[in-house]
């Protein structure tokens, strides 16, 4: 299913012209689709439905309340790594008591606010963890849902930056923590080991490390129960593959055909952690060319959509298609090659650093002051880790449902810039 697509030379968004969006709502603009949200998360849901998964979205791939409340709706649960997730799921008025709360390094009131809020488990990362977590359920007198998260040594050949699930990360432990973890949590009356938690990296475009994982996850749960626990979840966390150059990304249903089986002969429920599988194609950065220019034998595009929005491409040299919104060349299928109509150009945005550039001599058409481009599959981890930085004030984000946009963040103002500050 696309959600963005050209008709009569233009982009839409489900039925609404774009262009008509940006004109509205002014760049740099986020638009999201809520069809393309809701059926990237079925087909996740769909593809495991004979295990009745918990889908726990990733809520720090894209935490807007809007997003939220739609997925909210859809049956979904969430994945937090912080109070302030917590707080926004607890906002979308979703049913904390099937949320799973991750990070390295959770202090004790978040600790305390995940036991108030009667979540599903947290999952541990460290021994002082673990003890915190006994001791802020023993002083409000409860026992802690709690997974280990167990760093299964699988190399799921993704970024340096994102990748969780390799010896040598900061995330988790190996199995023999794990194991003498468990021991101690069995011994500690506020303490219930719910189930084991690995999340290998992301984006991850072949399945096997899911089914390596799923196998593992297997054996460690028959050699807990053995030793006396009632561990009955599997959580394999998120980072299922995104395509964001064209159909690269398996279809959910091949990642659940190498992990059904498994969870199956394990007997468990099993939690899932998307993020960027479900948002990331369902929403696009619109931004305004302010000047096209030629230097040192380059071409320009310098559009006022910048890595303060979007800073994937600086981070972690992440590929995003780029395309005019009315363009005078049909979009290409392949946009890593020469295309006809075309010349190479720096896109780039107004920020004092050469970092901020979202493509490099990419094939684009002929653009001129004003046009409109669209970068695509950037709902997830677009806003999410977006700042003011140059004092930038953040775009709208508008969620399109068929021929209907529902304004879901505001644009920034100057004020809000200084809001927080005291002088
Ligand atoms: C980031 C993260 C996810 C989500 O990753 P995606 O690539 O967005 O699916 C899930 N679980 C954990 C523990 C994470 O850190």
């Amino acid at each position: 299913m696309e959600a963005f697509e050209y008709r009569d030379g233009q982009l839409f968004c489900e039925n609404l012209p774009v262009e008509r969006l940006a004109a509205e709502y002014g760049t740099p603009l986020w638009v999201y689709s809520r069809a393309k949200l809701v059926h990237e998360y079925r087909a996740l849901r769909d593809a495991f439905a004979e295990l009745d998964p918990v889908i726990c979205y990733s809520v720090k791939s894209n935490s807007n309340l809007g997003l939220l409340r739609v997925l909210n709706e859809e049956g979904s649960s969430f994945d937090v790594v912080s109070g302030g997730e917590l707080y926004r799921v607890q906002q979308a008025g979703a049913d904390t008591s099937r949320v799973v709360f991750a990070g390295v390094g959770k202090t004790d009131d978040e600790i305390r606010f995940g036991l108030e809020s009667k979540i599903l488990m947290f999952n541990v990362e460290s021994e002082p963890e673990l003890d915190a977590i006994s001791a802020v359920a023993r002083s409000l007198g409860v026992s802690a849902p709690v997974a280990l998260r167990l760093n299964p040594d699988i190399d799921a050949k993704t970024h340096a930056k994102t990748t969780t699930g390799k010896k040598g990360n900061k995330f988790g432990m190996d199995i023999e923590r794990h194991n003498a973890l468990a021991a101690k949590v069995l011994a500690d009356p506020h303490l219930e080991l719910r189930g084991i938690h690995m999340h290998l990296g992301s984006p991850i475009l072949t399945t096997d490390p899911y089914e390596a994982a799923a196998q593992k996850a297997l054996d460690v749960v028959t050699e807990l129960r053995r030793a006396g626990h009632k561990t009955n979840w599997v959580n394999l966390g998120g980072g299922f593959g995104l395509s964001y150059r064209g159909e690269e990304a398996p279809p959910a249903a091949e990642y659940a055909k190498v992990i059904l089986p498994w969870i199956r002969k394990a007997e468990c429920r099993l939690a899932l952690e998307p993020g960027r599988s479900i948002c990331g194609n369902a929403g696009i950065l619109v931004g305004r060319v302010i000047y096209t220019k030629r230097e040192g034998g380059k071409r320009f595009i310098i559009q006022d959509a910048a890595m303060n929005d979007l800073v994937r491409p600086a981070m972690y040299g992440s590929f995003h298609r780029i395309w005019p919104v009315q363009p005078r060349v049909p979009a290409p299928r392949d946009y890593e090659s020469e295309i006809p109509g075309c010349e190479p150009a720096d896109v780039v945005g107004p920020i004092c650093e050469s970092g901020d550039c979202f493509a490099q001599g990419r094939w684009l058409p002929e653009v001129a002051r004003g046009d409109l481009l669209s970068t695509f599959s950037a709902g997830a981890y677009g806003t999410a880790m977006s700042s003011n930085y140059n004092s930038r004030p953040r775009g709208a984000e508008v969620l399109v449902d068929g021929d209907r946009a529902t304004l879901i963040r505001r644009r920034e103002t100057y004020d809000d810039l200084i809001g927080p500050e005291r002088v």
